[in-house]
């Protein structure tokens, strides 16, 4: 009996497969965007969606523990949100918006590895040796064992590796790489897969740690760096485009370390450095204004000041605008309604704008209560002293709830001349900041 054939689908944005076509992918949402694989292509994705080997499960008791082993890259923040450092043998996606800073960041990391007596190859399929020399000279970037190849084909790539006993590899980008053996367009789903695939494979057998940069389009019109966020070890996008002073890198995904931390970065005329005086960045207390409060978010180990601004416009349209730039909409949503609710402010004939200043995205609710400061602030007209913040998490029926390291996030206020905090619950132990207690939104208030 003649062996079926199969098909596969798979969609072009986000490598979804499915043995159906269809006009929308359920994955991403995108629409047109399945494409069938022939055999080779099917191949594949079989061999880099499955797992590589066939293990045995082992008592607990008789497993050695693994010790991760790793080396700084001499950039504080890097190596903060790697979880400490580079691990052998790891791959990493650095991913974001192009001219966010990937390239010139990777290029200083690869420098700084290069001065540790590292032999590090910078893979670029973006720019001439020219041009990427033009580059590192600005960077302070010219230095031995830094090896620079301007290559598109894997093959070459991997003939290079045995020239010379490489430690790290950055890629940049993974969208420009192209296999000779696969009969797909470079950029496509199936090249992205299979060259990670193969990356993958080198980083584990040799010990060698790669980074792959990989563009994030809007349009989609390149396989997005999502197709291969399950393959890799690390995963870190930078928030926010190139027209934002501050850069922040976040951790998605780390199989050796937690994801909660985050890089900030500022561009420079030498490029993309750590950020400096991190705690006085995200916010400006020159002056009080209407419209803005100070909160005291934690990005992982760390707490930062920030600053929460609120404008709220009377509106003509029927359905007033609400719009959000860092923080989350539903939740910007639920904070207002509950204001009508429990304040009666009638917030439905205006148009209310939420910012978070610094191009930071808030990831724990301790900011509501800033953010509801910030909108009666705008709304009355009233400005907030800057010496004041404001902490807690608030609740679908009002009250106030308590947050986290609550003792870290006052000691920071401290540390930047701040003297007020409205907080859920006074700390039990003397704090040198003067503490007050809310526990219900109605009684925020009084403090306008
Ligand atoms: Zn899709």
């Amino acid at each position: 009996m003649a062996k079926k054939k199969t098909t596969l689908f798979e969609c072009q944005h986000c490598g979804f497969t499915t043995p159906k076509w269809m006009g929308k992918c359920t994955n991403c949402g995108g629409w047109d965007s399945f494409v069938e694989l022939n055999e080779q292509q099917q191949e594949i994705v079989k061999l880099t969606t499955s797992p590589s080997s066939i293990t045995k499960a082992t008592e607990i008791t008789k497993i050695q523990e693994e010790t991760i082993q790793r080396y700084s890259t001499d950039d504080m923040e890097l190596d903060m949100v790697l979880g400490g450092g580079v691990v052998p043998g790891s791959l990493v996606l650095i991913g974001g918006s192009p001219g966010v800073g990937k390239s010139t960041l990777l290029l200083k990391i690869g420098a700084n590895l290069a001065l540790q007596n590292r032999n590090v190859l910078y893979v670029s399929g973006e720019e001439s040796q020219g041009q990427i020399k033009l580059r590192a000279n600005r960077l302070g970037a010219t230095v031995d064992n830094l090896y620079l190849l301007a290559e598109i084909r894997l093959e070459q790539v991997l003939s290079e590796l045995h020239e010379r006993a490489y430690e790290c590899i950055i890629i940049d980008s993974i969208q420009t790489l192209y296999s000779e053996t696969i009969a797909s367009a470079p950029g496509s789903v199936t090249q992205v897969r299979q060259i990670t695939f193969d990356l993958m494979r080198i980083a584990k057998e040799r010990r060698i740690a790669i980074f792959i940069i990989g563009h994030i389009t809007k349009e989609g019109s390149i396989a997005g760096p999502r197709v291969l966020e399950h393959m890799v070890d690390v995963v870190l996008y930078f928030e926010g485009d190139s027209s934002q002073e501050l850069r922040i890198l976040r951790g998605f995904k780390n199989r050796f370390g937690a994801t909660s931390e985050i890089g900030v970065f500022e561009m420079r005329c030498e490029g993309l450095v750590s950020a400096k005086n991190l705690s006085s960045r995200f916010f400006n207390r020159a002056k009080s204004q209407s419209g803005s409060a100070l909160t005291v978010v934690m990005e992982g180990s760390r707490p930062i000041v920030l600053e929460v601004q609120a404008l709220v416009s009377d509106t003509h349209a029927p359905n007033p605008k609400r719009q959000a730039t860092g923080f989350d909409t539903n939740r910007l949503n639920m904070l207002l309604a509950l204001l009508e609710r429990k304040l009666e402010i009638p917030l439905n004939s205006y148009d209310v704008f939420v910012n978070i200043t610094g191009g930071i995205k808030i990831t724990e609710t301790s900011a509501d209560l800033a953010i509801l400061a910030a909108i009666i602030s705008s709304f009355r007209n009233r400005a907030i002293s800057k010496e004041t913040v404001f902490i807690g998490e608030v609740s679908l029926v009002g009250d106030i709830r308590e947050v986290y390291s609550l003792d870290q996030r006052l000691k920071e206020a401290h540390s930047q001349q701040i003297t007020k905090a409205l907080i859920p619950k006074k700390p039990l132990e003397k704090t040198a900041i003067k503490c007050y207690e809310i526990d219900e939104v109605n009684k925020l208030l009084e403090w306008f």
